[in-house]
């Protein structure tokens, strides 16, 4: 190939090329070290076209539910939720549309089925390398699956809590803030991450309600985020002013369906959010919406 293309476009060079090249590889396979050769550079920056270097943060528009993928700047990957059971499918869909078989870390925030549904099915599909979840009990059938799932696969559920420090991909720093402790309502069990590439930072929250935002807050954990993930589908029981204020994101996306039963996003909170200056990203409106980071600029694509 590359003899191919410098012949081409250098004739005039040709022989001379063609001798050079020869003779560095005969250099090389004598030397049996690894050299760049000068075509190299060409194929490395087709793949930072592709994404290398970048973190990429997908919100994935799985309707009413949640699900987030991220891909690391050297391609680890990390699902947080997986959108509600009726979404298997789409779910699988995406990870093939990514290019995913394999996920480093998977993450079920609560045991809510527009969270956890289409768990069972990506843990059934992908090579998965650890769990997170949080402690609950819950006896649904989505929650059974999950678990089933999980054993099935000889993995084990690590348990989600603040303070946890994950570790996921080189120069990313991810770290859980919620919960912060038990906590009887199921939302507030949220599993909380903060990722953290560069001078860029993203605040993934789940389900999490005021109560355990609250509790973030006196946590003295650093919250400032340039990309938050508007809390329960923008109800008005969770971004509360304070924690807003604490977050102070630059991008808010909303993980929300078209005409849903809730009223999700809330008035209230698409107030607050404007109040702050927030630019808004709903999967209702725009599809799947795409926060990429190179470590100092984000860019925020959407699919329509
Ligand atoms: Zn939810």
């Amino acid at each position: 190939m590359f003899l191919h293309r410098q012949a081409n476009h250098h004739s005039s060079l040709k022989s001379f090329s063609l001798r050079f090249i020869l003779l560095l590889t005969v250099l090389l396979m004598l030397s049996g070290c690894s050299v760049s050769l000068p075509g190299d550079s060409k194929s490395g920056a087709l793949h930072s076209e592709n994404g290398e270097g970048k973190l990429r943060v997908i919100f994935l528009d799985v309707g009413q539910g949640a699900s987030q993928l991220l891909i690391g700047p050297t391609g680890k990957t990390m699902l947080i939720d997986a959108g509600n059971n009726d979404k298997e499918q789409v779910m699988l869909n995406y990870l093939r549309q990514y290019g995913v078989t394999r996920l480093d870390i998977v993450m079920g925030t609560h045991p809510d089925a527009d969270h956890i549904g289409g768990l069972d099915k990506v843990i059934d599909y992908a090579d998965v390398g650890r769990i997170y979840m949080p402690k609950a009990a819950s006896n649904t059938k989505t929650f059974e699956s999950v678990l089933t799932s999980i054993k099935r696969k000889g993995l084990k559920v690590n348990t989600a809590k603040a303070g946890l420090t994950l570790d996921w991909e080189d120069g990313v720093r991810v770290n859980m803030l919620a919960p912060v402790k038990n906590y009887d309502d199921d939302n507030d069990k949220s599993a909380v991450v903060k990722v953290v590439y560069g001078s860029t930072s993203f605040l993934l929250t789940g389900d999490a309600e005021i109560e355990s935002e609250k509790d973030m807050i006196a946590s003295g954990a650093d919250l400032r985020a340039d990309v938050l993930l508007v809390g329960h589908h923008g109800s008005k029981s969770s971004t509360s002013s304070q924690f807003l204020k604490a977050v102070h994101p630059r991008y808010g996306i909303i993980q929300v369906g078209k005409d849903n039963n809730y009223g999700h996003p809330t008035k209230t909170i698409l107030q607050r959010l404007k109040k702050q200056g927030v630019e808004v990203y709903r999967n209702d409106l725009q599809g799947t919406v795409e926060a990429d980071s190179d470590g100092s600029e984000l860019h925020i694509t959407s699919e329509r």
